[in-house]
Order: C-alpha cells, then sequence, then structure tokens
C-alpha cells in the first residue's frame, strides 16, 4: 500500500496548479479526475473565448501564447494538456472520487470503480460545473432542454428561450443570433446581472433595441413542453405560452457539497462555504484541504483561475513544511 503525500481531487486548472507545486516541491501526488484533463473547460461553450488574458490564466509559470490577447476554449484546453505533459504530472482520468475518510493520519480516497488511493494530504479541487442549479420545472429533463450551452450552428433557423440574465445566457444568446437564431431570453429580475462582462451588455441592449433579439424581464418559467415553453410575468402573475424548439436554462451552477460534508468539513448551511484556513487552505479536518472555486461555496463567481490558482503555492508550503518537520523527526 503506497502512501503519497497528496492526492488531488479534480483536474481542473487549479488541482493542476496543487499538483506542479506538489511535483516542484517532490512531494509524491496523484490527481483523480472524473472526466478528461480540465473537464470544465471542455464542457464550455464551443467558440467560448476566455474574458481573462492568457497570463492570467497560466498555471506553473509557462507561459501561456495566444494570437489574441484573450485565450479561445480550444487554446486553453491545449495549453494545460502540454503544461501537465511538460511537469510529468501524475494523474488518473475517468476516476471519480466518490468518499474521503480519514483513518489515523492516513486518508483513504475512495473511486467509483472501487478503487483506493492512500495520503498523507488530500486536496479537494472540484470546482462547480458538474452541478447546474435545478429550477425543479415540469419538463426540465426533456430531451430538448439544456442546462450548459455548446454551440450556434445545431440551432440556426430555429426559436430558441433562454433562461437567464448572467454572462452565460448574454453570450449565448448573441452567438445564436448572430446564426440566425429566433432568441428569446426569459429573466426573472429587472435586468440582467450587474456583473455582466461590460463590453457584452451594451452589444445585446442594441440588438433588443432592434427587435432582433427578446428579453422578457420579471418573467419566471414554469413548465417545458415539447415545442413551447409556460411562463408567468411575476409581478402581474400573467400566464404565458411561448414557442420553443430548444431551451437552455442558464441560471448557474453549485459546489458538490456531498463530497465535501462527507469527509466531514463544516459547511454554512446557506452559502456552502466550507470551514478553513484563509492562509493555509487547510480545513476543519487536518491534512484536508481545498484549492480553486470550491472554497467559494454558492458564490462562485468570487473564485475563478485568476485567483484560483494561487491557492496551489500556499496549500503546498503548509504541507511541504509539516512534512520536512515529520522528516526531522
Ligand atoms: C463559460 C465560462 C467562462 C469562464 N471564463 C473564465 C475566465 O475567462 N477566466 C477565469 O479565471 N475563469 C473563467 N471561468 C471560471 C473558471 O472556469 C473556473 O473558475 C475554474 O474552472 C475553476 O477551476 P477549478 O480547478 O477550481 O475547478 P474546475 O475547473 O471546475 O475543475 C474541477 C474538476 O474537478 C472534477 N471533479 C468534480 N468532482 C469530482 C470528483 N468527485 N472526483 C474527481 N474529479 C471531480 C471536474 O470534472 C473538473 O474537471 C469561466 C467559467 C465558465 C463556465
Amino acid at each position: 500500500m503506497e502512501i503519497l503525500d497528496i492526492v488531488v481531487v479534480g483536474g481542473g486548472p487549479c488541482g493542476l496548479a496543487c499538483a506542479i507545486e506538489a511535483s516542484r516541491q517532490k512531494l509524491t501526488h496523484i490527481v483523480l479526475e472524473k472526466g478528461s484533463l480540465t473537464e470544465s473547460i471542455r464542457k464550455y461553450p464551443k467558440r467560448m473565448k476566455f474574458f481573462s488574458t492568457a497570463e492570467n490564466i497560466e498555471i506553473g509559470g509557462i507561459p501561456f501564447s495566444t494570437s489574441n490577447v484573450k485565450a479561445t476554449r480550444d487554446e486553453a484546453l491545449q495549453y494545460y494538456r502540454k503544461v501537465v505533459a511538460y511537469y510529468k504530472v501524475n494523474f488518473r482520468l475517468f476516476t471519480e472520487v466518490t468518499g474521503i475518510a480519514k483513518q489515523g493520519d492516513v486518508f483513504e480516497v475512495h473511486t467509483r470503480g472501487d478503487e483506493r488511493f492512500f495520503a498523507k494530504n488530500v486536496v479537494i479541487a472540484t470546482g462547480y460545473f458538474d452541478f447546474p442549479r435545478i429550477l425543479g420545472i415540469p419538463g426540465e429533463n426533456l430531451p430538448h432542454v439544456s442546462h450548459y450551452y455548446d454551440e450556434p450552428f445545431k440551432y440556426s433557423f430555429t426559436k430558441v428561450v433562454i433562461v437567464g440574465g448572467g454572462n452565460s445566457a448574454i453570450e449565448a444568446a448573441l452567438e445564436l443570433y448572430r446564426h440566425d437564431v429566433d432568441v428569446t431570453i426569459v429573466h426573472k429580475f429587472e435586468d440582467f446581472t450587474p456583473t455582466a462582462k461590460y463590453w457584452l451588455t451594451p452589444d445585446l441592449r442594441n440588438r433588443i433595441r432592434e427587435g432582433k433579439v427578446k428579453v422578457l424581464f420579471h418573467t419566471e418559467i414554469k413548465a417545458i413542453e415539447p415545442g413551447k415553453i409556460l411562463i408567468e410575468n411575476n409581478q402581474t402573475h400573467e400566464p404565458r405560452e411561448l414557442p420553443a424548439d430548444f431551451v437552455f436554462l442558464l441560471v448557474g451552477y453549485l459546489p458538490d457539497a456531498k463530497l465535501l460534508k462527507e469527509s466531514g468539513i463544516e459547511l454554512t448551511p446557506d452559502t456552502l462555504v466550507p470551514t478553513y484556513d484563509s492562509q493555509t487552505f487547510e480545513t476543519n479536518v487536518k491534512g484536508l484541504y481545498l484549492a480553486g472555486t470550491i472554497v467559494a461555496g454558492i458564490h462562485t463567481e468570487k473564485i475563478f483561475i485568476e485567483n484560483g490558482r494561487e491557492h496551489a503555492k500556499a496549500i503546498v508550503a503548509d504541507i511541504a513544511s509539516k512534512h520536512s518537520v515529520t522528516a526531522e523527526k
């Protein structure tokens, strides 16, 4: 039974940054990733461009060179793949972690395939993109409904309803409109989210003014049926039907609280913010750390690659300092 220094759960940019830091500090490690490498980025809309400049999403100090200032999804996927290969990061893909249990000073990490990994420390870096906010309305699971926007061509010359008023909804609406899609945005608030990308909202507002994209504010979706949705104005309570060949429910994502709770991490009930030391990112369970967006609970907009990648150095420095104390003894 090999006892590693660190098991990292999640092969996104922040988990990978931890593994790179571990290998620099000569700590034995493995990254267990339930999907492909950087699975969340792979699931982004296919033509997505990052809002961060390329250097702000670099990891391991490897320059990210792009032809434009901001990288595309494809460029980022290639970049992270190359960085991981360069550092010879030890990882296992399509290996979902289902449980983390501490016995004495050693963590036993279980996977869905019934494998077990043992480590003195575990870093959970599972992000949030796997768990869309569920509206709990009839028809949410129909085949023409999705919580992830993928690409525009598939929807050309169809009617698409987008539910949501944040960046994902705005970007999808503009891209679809530019591919001959009849787009209607349904949003429960009076305006788009104030944190929407400042260069996108004027573009969308102009298209709305021209009548090329439709928007219904103060409106909630109540049910989805094949070919149509049922909506209601949340001020007048007037119900209405809208035609919809496809529906995107782009209302955000939530972290996986189950794995954290079952590992013994204390969470604030309403925000799912875990208990952790803000200097070292160690949780209330000794030797169990958090990295990346997962530290922000439901406030997923607070931590992104730009600032989440910085967690790696603090975490691994803390682990390395304990390691050297143990080695000296
Ligand atoms: C459309 C879009 C655009 C964005 N643009 C930017 C941007 O321009 N700049 C920026 O800084 N941020 C951006 N973000 C946010 C950014 O993607 C996240 O902040 C970032 O991915 C967080 O990194 P992470 O490593 O914490 O989590 P993730 O990248 O989500 O990685 C978590 C990984 O853990 C894996 N995982 C989950 N559960 C398990 C499990 N039980 N066992 C094993 N593996 C598991 C997942 O498959 C995933 O690969 C964007 C997000 C979206 C959706």
